[in-house]
């Protein structure tokens, strides 16, 4: 497929031509581990090993790569394998890293709990001011690492304006593009370097598999990602990577759904009298939203708030809603509600990320907007 087509084209033909044995339309699983070789060393298709490379993998790293106009994707077993197989590819001992002062939970801990452990330094800036992380930058620091939209506020930061400042340190930026999913925003087109995702959430879109991805459009780096991949074995197994192709396949059309339900929730909670503060960067009065619309097609599925009682009212308000289901992760299909601070982000407590108490996190769905903001005008009572 040719990568001249548009992204509905893309997403769902990049990487599967129909199978050459059968005509199959769809990739199939292929659950193997080892493949035969013709003599030592001579390999049918180029796979010898399904750590390595497995076919039904190899098409949805195609895809990946398409989607976000990459010469490489590579896909893991989580968002979380992705970033540490990217950060032990990037850095060694004494490296530093720019991170941001609100991103995902688990994120944070594996900077702050894991990689810190082997040396490597990390300090947090404000990554919607491109001043502030170049201020933050030291001699050592060889990343700056960015989530936009962040989870769980919100926030915006200029990717084209934060690949500049990193490039004329020499160093990397990486973009976490979970939030907006390649449909929305394409960070390798505004310079930045690396995009990851946990593409358990919107390109998986079925709360139904677990997986990671990294891309990148620099060649070189593709090569040392791809051999640590290998080297560490994190990969996203033949049947995850098939229910993310076939998730994938309707992204587009997920996207524009969940970004127009969340537009109207979004404003149903601006207007109501319980509701304090809501954070949609589809919504004028988002600080960086000129930046958003700039760089995004539509503001996403996501939309946060805080409520007047503090923490007991946020979590209350999580209890009561029947459409919106309690629990954790986002992106599918289905609209989810959580607590940030007792749930996704609690390893962020008493730190620079720490989140407001009174903060409640909406994962907008496709279902019906009407019976959507019914729930909620119930629930916040
Ligand atoms: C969920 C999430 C991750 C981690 O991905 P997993 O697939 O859960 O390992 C990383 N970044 C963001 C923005 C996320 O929401």
């Amino acid at each position: 497929m040719s990568d001249q087509h548009a992204f509905e084209t893309l997403a769902i033909h990049a990487g599967q031509e129909p199978d050459p044995l059968t005509g199959a339309v769809v990739p199939p699983i292929y659950q193997v581990s080892t493949y035969k070789q013709d003599g030592v060393g001579g390999l049918r298709g180029g796979y010898e090993y399904s750590r390595s490379a497995n076919p039904t993998r190899t098409a949805l790293e195609e895809n990946l790569a398409a989607l976000e106009g990459g010469v490489r994707g590579l896909a893991f077993a989580s968002g979380l394998a992705a970033e540490d197989t990217l950060l032990r590819t990037l850095l060694a001992p004494g490296d530093h890293v720019v991170i941001p002062n609100d991103a995902y939970g688990g994120t944070f801990r594996l900077f702050a709990k894991v990689i810190s452990r082997w040396g490597v330094e990390w300090s947090v800036a404000d990554t919607s001011d491109p001043a502030a992380v170049r201020a933050a930058l030291r001699p050592t620091t060889k990343v700056i690492w960015v989530e936009t939209p962040s989870n769980p506020l919100l926030g915006i930061s200029d990717i084209a304006a934060l690949a500049e400042v990193a490039h004329s340190a020499g160093i990397r930026l990486v973009i976490d593009n979970t939030f907006a999913s390649p449909y929305l925003q394409q960070p390798l087109a505004l310079g930045a370097d690396v995009v990851v995702h946990s593409t358990t959430k919107y390109m998986g879109g079925h709360s139904d598999v677990v997986g990671g991805a990294l891309v990148t459009a620099d060649a070189a780096l593709a090569e040392e990602l791809a051999y640590h991949q290998n080297a560490m074995g994190a990969v996203a197994g033949p049947f995850d990577s098939w229910l993310t192709l076939r998730g994938i396949k309707t992204l587009a059309v997920r996207m524009d759904r969940h970004s127009a339900n969340a537009e109207r929730v979004a404003e149903l909670l601006v207007s109501h009298p319980k509701v304090t503060q809501v954070y949609y960067p589809g919504l004028p009065e988002h600080p960086l939203h000129e930046v958003a619309a700039k760089q995004m097609k539509a503001f996403g599925g996501m939309v946060s708030f805080r409520v007047e009682g503090g923490q007991e009212a946020a979590v209350e308000i999580c209890n009561r809603t029947e459409v919106f289901t309690l629990g954790e992760s986002l992106g599918g299909v289905e609209s989810l509600i959580e607590h940030p601070g007792l749930m996704t982000h609690a390893s962020t407590a008493g730190s620079q990320l720490e989140v407001p108490a009174d903060l409640v996190r909406l994962s907008v769905g496709i279902e019906s907007v009407d019976d959507l903001l019914a729930d909620l005008t119930q629930a916040l009572g």
